[in-house]
């Protein structure tokens, strides 16, 4: 059995490998990391901080940290708050939703690890000349199937939001790449790491090209992590291994070019196998506009398509099932009061709800009020004084909207949705004008599957046995989710991420 599937296209070829006399420059390091996200990063600092030497390859002028919130399973600044999840529970949780395919001992590191870890980039975020100061996201969906738990980090103040720019997680990124160039750590930016270097059966390096074109070789002795993102920006890797991930309205990754599959491709070429496809996708929906609240959805013919309780992937799913790039979100005149009726029972983001858990109010009826007011000056929304004068507005049979928005309404009065079932309480009649229609449409914002690995983070080949000397994190590792991208613990992607590259970071400082 090979670990490159006969059927893949002609990305999955192996390139001639370069020679010794191919390169202009070659270093050495006892750490190489490949790609500078959040687990390249958090690993790159980390392994510094463990008194180990380390180079860093990206593709980009600059560390990518593009995020807004963080999750994790604890931290002391929850614990502060009395906000405690049990690591248990999560971890069951997290398997269910995963349908048992995620790795149970990768899943149980995050769980177990990542207090830890959030700790670990707090302590020094917070620190005077950084100056980060951290908040927990209180927008998560309360429904009794896809619940969500409090433990996403959001960050104020932090030094790349001082200087005018989206902070996010870029503001505890920031204080990581400070501290690691005072250890000494080497950045080759502008530079595009091509294939891994295997000698005598070991990854021992990589091959990168810089911007103005020279081959360097860089060689590592203590090991090589790849992380490198999804794939999600190269369609015919996702023809083959996420087709799902090329039916979104957009794929919203930026910069356009960052998730091209180049280290998956490099880890194959180098011997690691892939998990099974398809590759789980993390994808909302907020192509075209969101929020898009709970009421009534319908396709652009006018037919309701699916319960419109749901959370972020389920609403993106629905769309892409019932066919279409997008579709409807129908409100009346009562949004005010009516939204939020339904957030003890639904909410979390593209709902309407307020972000932050401990300031404002839940529901910020001006911001609301700006964003709907945005998309009908815009051409994303309309709005009418009768459901007909909508469906005309919206370009549809109005005899078959009208007969959709009636018969909802009917399900609203008798408290009970003989369609799809939607809860009682979330059954809430249209019956106030003027009436709006808001387009929304699933995004594709990562790919998140890839090179299997063991619990230690080593690529593993078609037959389970280790590639030495390779590790692969986040995006581009196997293993986390399975299925799609669980919503119990929003911003685990990058939750996830800062953990592992911290533990494998550890793990670096304690090799001879
Ligand atoms: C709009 C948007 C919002 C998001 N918001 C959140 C959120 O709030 N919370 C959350 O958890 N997740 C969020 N995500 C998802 C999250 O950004 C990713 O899952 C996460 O960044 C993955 O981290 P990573 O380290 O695996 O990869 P990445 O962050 O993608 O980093 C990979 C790095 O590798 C570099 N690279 C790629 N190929 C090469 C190469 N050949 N040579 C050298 N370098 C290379 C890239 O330039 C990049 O810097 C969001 C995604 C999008 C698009």
């Amino acid at each position: 059995m090979s670990n490159i599937d006969p059927r893949w296209g002609k990305w999955a070829t192996p390139p001639k490998p370069y020679a010794k006399e191919d390169f202009d420059e070659e270093y050495t390091t006892e750490v190489l990391v490949i790609g500078a996200g959040i687990c390249g990063l958090s690993c790159a600092y980390s392994a510094a901080e463990s008194g180990c030497e380390v180079t860093v390859i990206e593709k980009l002028p600059m560390y990518h940290g593009f995020a807004f919130n963080v999750g994790v399973v604890n931290s002391k600044f929850m614990r502060s708050k009395g906000i405690v999840n049990d690591p248990d529970e999560v971890a069951r949780e997290w398997i269910k939703r995963c349908g048992n395919r995620c790795d149970e001992r990768l899943v149980r590191k995050f769980v177990d690890k990542s207090e830890e870890a959030m700790d670990w980039a707090l302590d020094l975020a917070m620190r005077p000349e950084y100056g980060v100061r951290p908040s927990l996201q209180g927008a998560v969906y309360k429904g009794e199937s896809y619940y969500e738990i409090y433990g996403t980090h959001i960050f104020y103040d932090g030094p790349i939001a001082r200087q005018g720019k989206f902070g996010g997680l870029n503001d505890i990124m920031e204080p990581m790449y400070q501290e690691s160039l005072k250890l000494g750590t080497r950045y080759f930016y502008n530079t595009t790491m091509e294939q891994l270097i295997k000698e005598n059966g070991r990854v021992t390096g990589a091959a990168a090209k810089t911007k103005d074109g020279k081959l360097i070789a860089v060689r590592a002795s203590k090991g090589v992590l790849v992380s490198t993102g999804g794939i999600g920006g190269n369609d015919e890797m996702c023809e083959d291994l996420c087709p799902i991930a090329n039916k979104v309205a957009a794929k919203v990754n930026v910069p356009k070019g960052i998730d091209l599959g180049e280290g998956h491709k490099a880890a194959l070429w180098a011997g690691a196998a892939f998990e099974d496809a398809p590759f789980p996708t993390m994808m909302h929906p907020q192509a075209i506009r969101h929020p898009n609240y709970c009421f009534l959805f319908v396709t652009p013919k006018g037919k309701r398509f699916m319960n419109e309780d749901n959370y972020l992937q389920g609403r993106s799913l629905g769309v892409i099932k019932a066919g279409y790039k997008w579709c409807w979100a129908i409100f009346d005149g009562d949004w005010a009061e009516k939204i939020p009726k339904t957030l003890d029972y639904g909410g979390g983001i593209y709902w309407g709800e307020s972000f932050d858990l401990f300031t404002g109010t839940p529901f910020d009826e001006k911001a609301v009020g700006d964003k709907i007011q945005w998309s009908l000056d815009n051409g994303f929304a309309v709005k009418a004084d009768t459901p007909r004068e909508l469906a005309e507005k919206m370009g549809i049979d109005a005899d078959e909207f009208v007969k959709t928005f009636e018969q909802y309404n009917e399900y609203c009065r008798k408290g009970h949705d003989d369609e799809f079932g939607k809860r009682k309480e979330l059954l809430i009649p249209l019956d106030k004008p003027p009436y709006y229609a808001r387009k929304f449409g699933p995004a594709l914002l990562s790919v998140c599957g890839g090179v299997k690995v063991d619990e230690n983070f080593r690529a593993l080949d078609e037959n389970n046995e280790v590639v030495e000397g390779l590790y692969v994190l986040g995006n581009t590792m196997a293993g986390r989710y399975g299925v799609d991208y669980p919503m119990l613990l929003p911003g685990n992607s990058v939750g996830s991420g800062l953990t592992y590259g911290y533990l494998l970071g550890r793990d670096f400082g304690k090799m001879k």
